[in-house]
């Protein structure tokens, strides 16, 4: 196979890496940039790396006016900004010890021994100012043929670093064309016992990318199979079919890929009471975000039969109610059950049609405030709050139509 080259000149960055290169002419791209150029995909971040020390790196940037960010310098990590845009720079390293979490870096000249501690072959490439790819460790030829491997002996490499285990899922699902190695699958369930030592914060960063990633149904098979599904989430332990059912079927309907949804659907799937799943997404340390967006979607609240919702007045009202998110994914996870129980009366046209119904309708504004009882009259009071509340639901009833003169009279009428 050809040496591989990337014409970096034609990508809008150059001028900007040029700006780098100008100050590090030995700097190269490394990582996940060359392998997403090199596969013809959007690249997020350009990551450098370098063979100065961290602190020249500094100087020579700075001294050239370059603004530069310490991000991790210890690691030898910094960030240069240019023309508004981050780029990671880091020292070379060689790691000098690793723990099963942690290693022990030592700067280094050889672009092979930094190759080397990187975790695929596809992940370890590195391009040079000129376009010229280094490919230690046969990465070019692994793209080509969808083969994720590891750099070494897999065994090896997740002892090292058991979130390797994750990656590797993460990776394989969208680079991985052919079936993964049985020996890495094997390695695999030999170190299941290292994730308990992992911190909950990196598994869940892994977790939830692998969630929202392609070929979610397939990876989480591999993971049950190599027992990665229980060392990370026990609380799914003996229902995992269940959750990958359900999983499945929320992707078959074609939901969008929301962490939310295909979270909600697996734990939904196992059919585990919410007090369960919220301590199951604190021990995950999710975000707060995230916790509240997936309890949104299972706590018990209007989850609508398409047959029961066939005018916009009963979409108002809905909308009134709920977020509209939280709604249509709600309706996602009700679609999946009915497909996934097999009901016999299931028809995903009315399904579509239930959501289309939702995505298009304005959410309706409920036109009356309490200042508006006070300007009419009304003492001021709890009692206000109350009338509020009574008006609202009488307004949401009638399919959010009345509007503030309407809901007024109402408000008089009741007071
Ligand atoms: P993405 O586009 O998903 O961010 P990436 O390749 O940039 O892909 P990162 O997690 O950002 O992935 O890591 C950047 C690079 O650092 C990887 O390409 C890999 O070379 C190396 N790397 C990251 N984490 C590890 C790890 N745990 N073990 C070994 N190498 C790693
Ligand atoms: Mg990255």
């Amino acid at each position: 196979m050809n040496a591989p080259f990337i014409s970096l000149r034609d990508l809008s960055v150059f001028p900007s890496l040029q700006q780098i290169w100008d100050v590090l002419p030995e700097a190269r791209v490394v990582g996940g940039a060359v392998r997403d150029l090199l596969s013809n995909r959007p690249v997020s971040d350009f990551d450098l790396g370098t063979p100065e020390p961290p602190q020249t790196v500094m100087e020579r940037l700075e001294a050239a006016g370059i603004r530069v960010i310490p991000t991790g310098l210890a690691h030898g990590t910094l960030t240069a900004l240019v023309n508004g845009r981050g780029f990671e720079i880091t020292t070379l390293r060689r790691d000098e010890e690793t723990d099963g979490r942690h290693a022990q870096v030592a700067w280094t000249q050889s672009w092979r021994e930094d190759a080397a501690r990187r975790d695929f072959t596809i992940n370890a490439m590195s391009c040079d100012s000129s376009g010229n790819v280094h490919d230690y460790f046969g990465g070019y030829a692994d793209l080509n043929a969808g083969r994720v491997r590891f750099v070494g002996d897999a065994e090896t490499r997740i002892r090292e670093d058991a979130l390797r285990i994750f990656r590797f899922f993460r990776f394989q699902a969208r680079f991985g064309s052919v079936a993964p190695d049985t020996e890495t699958l094997r390695a695999i369930s030999r170190c299941v016992d290292m994730i308990a030592r992992l911190s909950v914060e990196r598994i869940w960063s892994e977790l939830r990318r692998i969630l929202v990633g392609p070929r979610v149904v397939e990876m989480f098979r591999l993971m049950q199979n190599t027992g990665v599904l229980t060392a990370c989430l026990p609380e799914l332990s003996g229902h995992e079919d269940g959750a990958l059912r359900r999983l499945e079927a929320v992707i078959a309907i074609e939901a969008p890929a929301r962490l939310d949804i295909r979270m909600a659907a697996l734990l939904a799937g196992a059919g585990i009471s919410l007090p369960v799943i919220e301590a199951c997404l604190k021990r995950l340390r999710t975000s707060r975000q995230e916790a509240v967006a997936i309890i949104a979607l299972l706590r018990d609240g209007p989850v609508p039969d398409p047959l029961t919702v066939a005018t916009p007045k009963d979409g108002a009202r809905l909308l009134a109610g709920t977020e509209r998110d939280i709604l249509l994914g709600r309706i996602w996870l009700a679609e999946a059950q009915q497909k996934d129980d097999g009901a016999g009366d299931y028809d995903p046209e009315k399904w579509r049609r239930l959501r289309q119904m939702l995505s298009d309708l304005p959410v309706p504004v409920f036109p009356l405030a309490g200042r508006d009882l006070l300007a009419a009259g009304l003492p001021p009071g709890p009692r206000i709050g109350e009338i509020l509340t009574v008006v609202r639901s009488w307004w949401e009833e009638g399919g959010c139509t009345a509007d503030k003169e309407k809901c007024l009279i109402h408000a008089k009428d009741i007071s």
